[in-house]
């Protein structure tokens, strides 16, 4: 990264001075397992229609600011109304406008520890205190009953499920009683909702919770992380609120129309996510049976394992495998943890072959 110099440093707000800014510590690698993106790809005839509608944009006009057509089609999709959706430049844009609304050094932030990374940032640049609730040392668990404590002091509390990185989920009763603590908003962010068993997501809990807020994401399940597209399911106030601090054209017009496309064509995924379901459990038992290493359960489409000397296998995996996979080893609470994306079978084996080969040296 670029060294800011001392002189505009100091021109600079304490908070954002005070930044690292995010890496996601890319490399160019022949089996890339580190972002938890769907390795598939998409479906090739939803592909050829995407390009299509790539081709019809009008490239001279100013996208549509609440991306009408997409927000239409997205309420259908979840059975709420188009005023209870908010469409962003991915989820992150959705997560940082959050904070900007609901953060602040006047807000609070309560999550559960170790979590998404992004959410502390955005924090830490609009100065917003954080409460961080830690999940269970050794079975990752959330600490419901600290967080709904700590909730009733909060203007934002943000739950992941499944949680990156350690893939499990929150608990439904655990989401309601945030809610019901809570004096401001509770997000759910399930970015990776479409791997979990059925009836996991909060989404039903919208009727009757006005505070809770759900994120979703284009960029996992439906094979759309170039597009950056994320929305949020809340309230209408909630979706006001988001909608005040919000750029205006955020989301343009090439990436509205191709999640379009993907959320029409929805079905069309369902076999990459079964199969990354089905794949998943088998994958961590291979793992698990490596020497020295512990695989937790997940419902996303990644897996968190502790392993040996981790960083240092993280490294040899890329430099004499070729294969990235994220390390958090340095990570409060993940120590010796790295996170592999579940890929395609042959992608799969290669990391478990791999691994067996560094761990076994
Ligand atoms: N939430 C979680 C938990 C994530 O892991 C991610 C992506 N890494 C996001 C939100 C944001 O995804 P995107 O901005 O690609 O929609």
């Amino acid at each position: 990264m670029a060294q800011i110099d001392a002189r505009l440093r100091a021109a600079m707000r304490p908070s954002a001075a005070a930044l690292e800014p995010y890496d996601p510590h890319f490399t160019p690698v022949e089996v890339n397992l580190s972002a938890n993106e769907n390795t598939y790809g998409m479906p090739q005839a939803v592909h050829d229609k995407v390009v299509e509608a790539l081709a019809a944009v009008a490239t001279n006009r100013y996208p549509r600011a609440m991306s009408d057509d997409l927000r239409r089609a997205i309420a259908d999709w979840h059975g709420v109304d188009p005023s209870q959706v908010i469409v962003g430049n991915g989820g992150d844009e959705l997560l940082f406008n959050l904070f900007l609304a609901f953060g602040g050094s006047m807000g609070r932030l309560v999550e559960a520890t170790p979590d998404f990374s992004v959410y502390r940032l955005y924090a830490e640049l609009v100065e917003t205190p954080v409460v961080s609730v830690p999940r269970d040392p050794v079975t990752f668990s959330p600490n419901v009953e600290a967080l709904v404590e700590a909730a009733r002091m909060a203007t934002l509390v943000v739950v992941t499920s499944p949680n990156n990185p350690t893939g499990d989920l929150f608990p439904l009763d655990g989401v309601r009683a945030l809610c019901e603590a809570c004096p401001g908003v509770v997000l759910v962010d399930e970015a990776y909702a479409e791997f979990a068993d059925p009836g996991t997501s909060a989404e039903p809990l919208l009727a009757t919770c006005p505070n809770l807020a759900v994120l979703h994401t284009f960029s996992k399940a439906f094979s759309l992380a170039a597009g950056r597209v994320g929305y949020v399911l809340a309230d209408p106030s909630v979706v006001g609120a988001l909608s005040a601090v919000r750029q205006p054209y955020s989301v343009n017009s090439f990436s509205q129309a191709a999640a379009l496309v993907a959320a029409k064509n929805r079905e069309a995924f369902v076999p990459t996510i079964e199969a990354i379901r089905r794949d998943r459990e088998p994958l961590r038992q291979r793992l698990a049976a490596l020497p020295g290493v512990t695989a937790w359960p997940s419902q996303a489409n990644f897996l968190c394992v502790r392993v040996p000397d981790a960083h240092r296998a993280w490294e040899r995996l890329r430099d004499e495998h070729s294969i990235l996979v994220r390390d958090f080893s340095s990570t409060p609470g993940l120590e010796g943890c790295l996170r592999i994306t579940v890929g395609r079978p042959e992608e799969n084996d290669r990391v478990v072959e791999a691994l067996a080969r560094i761990l076994q040296a």
